[in-house]
C-alpha cells in the first residue's frame, strides 16, 4: 500500500511552496491536491469573535457553536472564559487581512499548477469532511481517467 500524508496549514507562502515543490520532487514524491477551504469574512468573524479562552486549562468554547454548560465558566475545570485579544473583531479584521496577503500568491501558484481544489467551508465539520471527501474523489477518478 502507498503511503499518504496530509499537510495541515503548510505550506503558507509562497516561499514555503516552492521548497516543498523542490523537496518533493527530490524525493519522486507527487502533490495530489490542495485544499482551500473558503468562508466569506464576515462568518469568520463571527465564528472567531464568539471563541472564549478558559483562564486555566486554555480549553476553547464558543459562545453560538460550542458554548459552556456555565456561561463564561469552563465545562472542564470551572475556571473563567475570556476572549482573547487576537479574538476580538477589530484584531480579527487585521489577522484576515494579513492571510490573504500572504495565501494569495499560494492560491494563485497551486491553481496554476492544476492542484487546487477549492471547498465552501459553511457547514458543520462533518459536512465539510464529506464534501471535502467527495472533492477529493472525484478529483481523482478524473486523474485516472485522464
Ligand atoms: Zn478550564
Amino acid at each position: 500500500m502507498r503511503r499518504r500524508v496530509i499537510l495541515d496549514g503548510f505550506p503558507r507562502t509562497l516561499g514555503q511552496a516552492e521548497s516543498l515543490k523542490q523537496l518533493l520532487e527530490s524525493e519522486r514524491l507527487a502533490l495530489t491536491a490542495v485544499v482551500n477551504y473558503e468562508l466569506p469574512a464576515s462568518e469568520i468573524v463571527a465564528r472567531l469573535g464568539g471563541r472564549r479562552t478558559c483562564e486555566q486549562c486554555k480549553a476553547v468554547f464558543n459562545v453560538t457553536e460550542r458554548p459552556p454548560k456555565v456561561e463564561g465558566r469552563c465545562d472542564h475545570c470551572e475556571g473563567k472564559l475570556f476572549q482573547r485579544e487576537d479574538d476580538r473583531p477589530e484584531s480579527i479584521k487585521v489577522r484576515l487581512e494579513a492571510y490573504d496577503r500572504s495565501t494569495a500568491p499560494l492560491i494563485e501558484f497551486y491553481r496554476k499548477a492544476g492542484l487546487l481544489v477549492r471547498v465552501a467551508a459553511d457547514g458543520s465539520p462533518d459536512e465539510i469532511f464529506a464534501i471535502t471527501l467527495t472533492d477529493l474523489k472525484s478529483r481523482r477518478a478524473l486523474q485516472l481517467a485522464s
